[in-house]
This record gives C-alpha cells, structure tokens and sequence, in this order.
C-alpha cells in the first residue's frame, strides 16, 4: 500500500461521497482525510472541518497532517452559481487559488481539481466539441473553470506541480443528491420514478447533454491521478466523455423498468445554460494519452441506479 496522505477538500459533496470510499480502498482507511464547511449527515472516517477560502486553514490542515495528495472539490456550480455570480467567482477562485498556493508551499506531490463541460460556450462545435477549441462559456461557474483551467498550466509550468484535472459532464449517481448543477435532473427524476411519482423536469424533452455514470466518473479520476507523469499532456484539464442523452431518451429508459412513468416538460433558466453547452464531447485526447474508456452506457446506467435507489427507498416505502 502506497503511503501516502490524501486530503479531500468539497468532500461532502456529490463527488466526495462517492469517492470517498475508493480513495480509502487505495491507499488505506486513516491515509483519507475528508473536510469540507459542515460535518457530514453520516461520517465516513476521518474529518475536518474546513473553508477552503481561508488559507490560514487550509495551510495548518495540510502541514498538521503532512498531506501529499489533494483533491479539490469544493465549488459553486453552474444553476448556483448564477443566483449570485460574483460570490461563485470568489468562492470558486479563491478556494483553487489557496489549493495551489499551499501546494506549491509545501510539497505536495500530486493534486486534482476538476472543471466542467461549462467551459464551452457558444463559439465551440456542439458535436463532438474537440479537446482545443473556443472557450466562451455563458455562466459565471464557466469563466471561473476557464480561469481554473489556466491557473492549473500556468502552476504546473512555473512551479512543477503536478496538477491533473478532467472536464466532467454531469454526473449521475444514487449515493447523494447532486449540489445545483443544470444535469441535476438526471438523478432527480430516478428518485421520483423509484418512488411511484412522475418528475417535473426543467429541461425540454429534446435538449442533448453529456453526462457520465459515477462508477465511470471515478474510475476516470483515479486512472488519471495513477497515470505517469510523462504521459498527462494535457495540464488545463482533460476532455471526458460517458454517454449523451435527451431528458425524453432517459425517461424511455426509465419505462422500460416502470412503464407508466411520466415526466412533465416545464423548462425554467436552466434550458439556457443546457443550450450553450456541448451535446457530445471528443474525448480522444484522454483516451489517447492514458488509456480512457466509459464502461456505462444509458442502459446500463438505468439499470443500476434503479436497482440502487430501489434498495434504498423500498423498505421507506413499505414502512408508510
Ligand atoms: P457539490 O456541490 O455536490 O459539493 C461541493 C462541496 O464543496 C459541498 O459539500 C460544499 O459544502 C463544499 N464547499 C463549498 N465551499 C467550501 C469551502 N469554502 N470550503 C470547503 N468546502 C466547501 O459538488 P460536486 O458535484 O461534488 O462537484 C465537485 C467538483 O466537480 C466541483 O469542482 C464541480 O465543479 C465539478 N463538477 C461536478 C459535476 C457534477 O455533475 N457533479 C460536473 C462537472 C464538474
């Protein structure tokens, strides 16, 4: 087992929880270290609080603990985001701009910050938008991922940091509720169907979005963190890409578990970030240099997530 010390920043979070457990698997349970603002609805190991915001913290965490590896997930994301855009762009700056800073100040060895699919606005080709291509993203959670992105090359360029970092679509997954996203409702309405309900959804039938199942999304992250160094050409962030799918697509598939499942089409803010993003990434670039490949496609992800939340909302539903 590799001795090392990984420290999860955001770690309560969609991503967190679910990586959580991998990180523990790989490098042994007390070597994780997860902290974010809040303590968590359930504990899994150890745990600091922490505002990223503040460097002071941020610095006596890393130094206190002799941290070698981090992984910053902490941010404000894309529908968030734009409720109050200059409190995203601090929030989400200043946090990476700390990560760097203290990680260029002691040592550490190798960090992950993730961007977004939100990088790509609309100067960029919809269809299979490339790895190099016009960044003009319509969100305030965009230009801070474009500006994460350059901040990332220009530390590992200046400094030697070894900063790794993928342009995630949305992620769907069963272990916990995604936090304010414009893909959300990819995991929303498997919890609505799993419990008998139809689902509102604030997309339009036809909008096309990339999106990753979180088995993918994770196996991706940790491929890319195991990867020699010599072999990551890409230091913005890497193009990925898991399956594409229309809101109408997903709720067919939904039927074929639950055929009289209906969602209901009522399209709010949110249509207007979908529509400047990708419909299908590119992702030859990350494929090419370490080997990437998605496991997960609409079909097979339904099906888990159904079986998943079924496990978990079952013995809720039989109780009432
Ligand atoms: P999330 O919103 O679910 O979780 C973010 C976590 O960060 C929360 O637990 C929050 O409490 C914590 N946090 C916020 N401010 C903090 C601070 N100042 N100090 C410490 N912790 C703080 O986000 P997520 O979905 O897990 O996303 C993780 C990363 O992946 C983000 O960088 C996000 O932009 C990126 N990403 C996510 C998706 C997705 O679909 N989930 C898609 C693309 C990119």
């Amino acid at each position: 087992m590799k001795r090392e010390t990984i420290l999860v920043i955001g770690a309560n979070g969609q991503i967190g929880t679910a990586l959580l457990p991998r990180l523990q698997e790989a490098f042994g349970f007390n070597h994780v270290i997860a902290a974010d603002l809040r303590h968590p609805k359930q504990e899994q190991g150890r745990f600091e609080l922490l505002d990223a915001t503040k460097i002071d913290e941020l610095a006596t965490l890393v130094q206190r603990n002799r941290v070698t590896q981090i992984y910053h997930l902490a941010a404000v994301l894309s529908a968030k985001g734009e409720t109050d855009p200059l409190w995203a762009w601090n929030l989400n700056m200043q946090t990476l701009l700390n990560v760097l800073e203290v990680s260029r100040q002691q040592g550490v060895k190798k960090l992950f910050a993730p961007s977004s699919i939100a990088v790509f606005g609309e100067q960029a080709p919809k269809l299979e938008t490339p790895q190099t291509t016009a960044l003009d993203p319509a969100t305030v959670y965009g230009i801070s991922k474009v500006a994460a992105e350059n901040w990332s090359l220009y530390y590992h360029k200046r400094y030697g940091l070894d900063i790794r970092s993928l342009r995630y679509p949305g992620v769907i997954s069963y272990q916990s509720m995604p936090g304010g996203g414009t893909t959300d409702y990819a995991v929303a309405i498997f919890h609505e169907a799993v419990q008998g309900n139809s689902y509102d959804c604030f997309l339009a039938a036809d909008t096309l979005l990339p999106m990753i199942y979180m088995d993918d999304a994770l196996r991706a992250t940790l491929e890319l963190m195991e990867a020699p160094a010599d072999q990551i050409s890409v230091r913005t962030s890497y193009n990925l890409a898991g399956m594409s799918f229309t809101p109408a697509e997903l709720t067919a598939s939904i039927q074929t578990y639950f055929p009289h499942f209906i969602t209901n089409y009522k399209p709010d803010f949110r249509q207007g970030i979908a529509d400047s993003w990708p419909k299908t990434i590119d992702d030859s670039v990350a494929r090419q240099d370490w080997g990437w490949k998605p496991a997960y496609n609409l079909p097979r992800m339904t099906e888990e997530m159904i079986s998943q939340l079924s496990a978990i909302y079952q013995p809720l539903v039989q109780t009432h």
